[in-house]
């Protein structure tokens, strides 16, 4: 088991035990990882942080834990069109809950922000409820990027 800080078992092992899975050393380093880091990372981020507390772990290895803990919920996964998937966690103390993203494209910054203005919330609850009226489709979450230049980007220019 990877080194750990702070006291007393970490969030997730109650979680863990709640959905019938084991808590093995990968799946436990890369929520290790996540719950570090305020950055969305890369699979190849993720791996080579996990590579230093666990070195005979491989890449598959993180792309299918990645994958299950999606599935669980821990992690969500996002892609910024740069080609690699992002991973955040999106449970626990650290995770900054639902929120949205402004995604630079020039120098890859990604702003997480929870502050939504009156309007947005507003335009959102009325789109979900109008889709799921006209597509008899239950929405449970929504994922909304803005993508554009970053203060330091748009100054540049
Ligand atoms: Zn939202
Ligand atoms: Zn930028
Ligand atoms: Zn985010």
């Amino acid at each position: 088991m990877p080194k750990r800080f702070g006291v007393g078992p970490p969030w997730w092992h109650g979680r863990f035990r709640e959905c019938g899975y084991r808590l093995t050393t990968p799946r436990e380093s890369i929520l290790d990882v996540l719950s570090k880091t305020s950055k969305h990372l890369s699979a190849e981020d993720i791996y080579l942080e996990v590579h230093n507390i666990y070195p005979t772990i491989g890449l598959t290895t993180i792309y299918r834990t990645l994958g299950l803990l999606v599935q669980m919920g821990f992690v969500s996964k996002f892609d910024f069109g740069d080609g690699r998937a992002r991973y955040e966690l999106s449970m626990g103390p650290k995770s900054v809950g639902h929120h949205h993203h402004l995604v630079c494209t020039s120098c890859g910054r990604v702003i997480d922000y929870t502050d939504f203005i009156e309007e947005e919330k507003e335009l959102l609850s009325k789109t979900e409820k109008e889709l799921s009226k006209r597509y008899n489709f239950k929405i449970s979450n929504h994922l909304i990027q803005f993508y554009g230049l970053c203060e330091r980007c748009k100054n540049k220019k």
